[in-house]
């Protein structure tokens, strides 16, 4: 079986294409293939939106709302089939990959505000019998380039946006999971979507760089890694087009003194081991201030041997695989350079063999102790089962680590202090901040976006940053009154 592209409303595939193995990550076994679009599929893709666009930009912002509340009751209908891709193909949990989707359904109900989200202002009277009100209008044709780690939720930051404010979508979803897109577009065409709005060209490095060069493609979301994020923005920026590109992450969470241990305890083994670390928001370093580190690495330690590892559509299981073979060389690799630059490993899952799925990409929940700023294991994000403790003796010096990591994409502060919290809070140069609140995801009327070198651009991804990123703003002014009478004005008009 061979996943393809979804172009002008129908599935597409060239025989001639590239095409490499997609595996299920708990038994390493491939379970489809995945065309690599060529050049000129990007560019069909993108030229049937490029014609559909008029005719959607024209359709009046309430029926694109109808159509995304029927898409939003398709994907609740389907969440259980979506939920069973995104484990077969990405490996996490079933409960996760049905959190995924519900964050993903979240955006859509915001989308179908896009009546009241579109809504100009007007003045009356700005100067004799002139009036002006501004308006937002779409782009055009954009698209969005995403990750591995949410297949349905990162695109459905974009794209139920991007159609709500009136653009056609070109969707290249993650090559190590590609399925999930594929049932997305078939529920909006149910949805009544016209085709040729949403196209999905599945692909690696070419089909972006096509994507890139396309003129058609005025704006580009991208979600992944700090490198390919900086080098697309500067590509994409070089071109005239408008770019918001998020990237990676290392994400601290401090631990005061005074913190509620077990609250502490339950947020970092959910934050730092669930969809085995593979979220840009995991926490990845716990920076214990003064006194909280022996105590909460005791319970740590207690609480991951009966962390309960296997396939993720095992319903027993609490942390699933890593998504590739090569991935889980990667961090072992990090977990090996830990060993060697001194940090102590008090908890080490390399060893893991789950019975029956001998050659599943698991790796078990690796706890560093005494880790140092200069280390590798601190300084580099590594996306896997794998959590630093570094110890400070004050807030202050938490600060200082957290404002001086290169990444700025969320942070989170453990503390029964109100003072404290409000301090932190001010001062973390972080773009998400929770406050005993692991993952500070902001909801969908909210937008998500980190600072630093976790996101290259000015806007946040969806809530009403997405919006802006999506349209143009314009103003006008109007006179339908008689003429003054008082000749050319060779003056600047002024409202006296
Ligand atoms: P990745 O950067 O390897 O790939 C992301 C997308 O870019 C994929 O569609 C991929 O095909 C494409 N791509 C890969 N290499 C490319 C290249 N050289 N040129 C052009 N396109 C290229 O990222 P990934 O491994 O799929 O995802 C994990 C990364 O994503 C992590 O760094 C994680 O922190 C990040 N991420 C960030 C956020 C966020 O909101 N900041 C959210 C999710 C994931």
């Amino acid at each position: 079986m061979n996943t393809g592209h979804w172009i002008d409303g129908r599935r597409f595939e060239v025989s001639t294409e590239r095409r490499i193995e997609v595996f299920n990550p708990a038994t390493g076994v491939c379970g489809t293939t995945v065309s690599l679009a060529s050049p000129d599929t990007v560019a069909r893709a993108v030229q049937s939106a490029y014609r559909a666009w008029p005719q959607w930009a024209d359709t009046p912002p309430l029926r694109r709302a109808r159509i995304l509340f029927r898409f939003k009751e398709l994907v609740e209908a389907h969440l259980g089939d979506l939920a069973a891709i995104i484990t077969r193909e990405q490996g996490k949990v079933l409960a996760d990959a049905r959190g995924e989707v519900m964050r993903g359904i979240e955006i859509v109900e915001f989308a179908t505000g896009i009546p009241h989200l579109l809504k100009g202002d007007f003045s009356d009277q700005v100067a004799a019998g002139i009036d002006q009100y501004c308006l937002r209008q779409p782009l055009g044709v954009v698209a969005g380039i995403t990750p591995f780690n949410f297949p349905a939720m990162v695109p459905m930051w974009m794209f139920p946006l991007a159609l709500a404010c009136g653009n056609t979508f070109v969707l290249k979803p993650s090559e190590r999971d590609p399925s999930a897109s594929l049932l997305l577009a078939e529920l909006l065409q149910q949805a009544g979507l016209p085709d040729g709005a949403f196209q999905v060209v599945q692909g690696d490095k070419s089909a972006v760089d096509a994507l890139l060069k396309a003129t058609e493609v005025e704006a580009l979301s991208f979600v992944g890694s700090t490198k390919v994020a900086e080098s697309i923005y500067t590509q994409g920026c070089a071109r005239g087009k408008r770019v918001q590109a998020l990237g990676g992450a290392k994400n601290h969470l401090v631990v005061m003194p005074d913190a509620d241990l077990e609250m502490v305890e339950d947020a970092l083994i959910g934050a730092a081991y669930g969809a085995a670390g593979e979220r840009c928001m995991a926490i990845s370093v716990v920076v214990a201030v003064g006194n909280a580190a022996d105590a909460l690495v005791a319970r740590l330690q207690k609480r991951l041997a009966r962390l309960r590892i296997g396939d993720g559509a095992d319903p027993a299981s609490e942390m699933g695989p890593l998504v590739t073979s090569a991935h889980r060389e990667r961090v072992l690799e990090y977990v090996n350079a830990g060993v060697a630059e001194g940090a102590r490993l008090l908890v080490d899952g390399r060893g893991l063999q789950v019975t029956g799925h001998e050659q599943g990409f698991f790796l078990g929940p690796c706890l560093f102790d005494h880790v140092q700023p200069t280390m590798r294991i601190y300084r580099e994000e590594i996306f896997g089962p794998v959590l630093s403790i570094v110890r400070v003796p004050d807030l202050d010096q938490a600060l200082a680590l957290v404002n001086g990591h290169e990444y700025g994409n969320g942070v989170a502060l453990y503390t029964a202090d109100g003072a404290s919290a409000r301090e932190f809070t001010r001062r973390a140069r972080i773009g998400m901040v929770g406050i005993n609140v692991p993952l500070p995801v902001p909801s969908a009327y909210y937008s998500f976006g980190g600072w630093k070198r976790s996101l290259f651009g000015d806007t946040h991804i969806y809530g009403m940053e997405g919006v802006r990123f999506y349209t143009r703003y314009k103003a006008v002014m109007q006179r339908w009154s008689e003429g003054t009478g008082a000749g050319a004005p060779f003056a600047m008009p002024t409202s006296r």
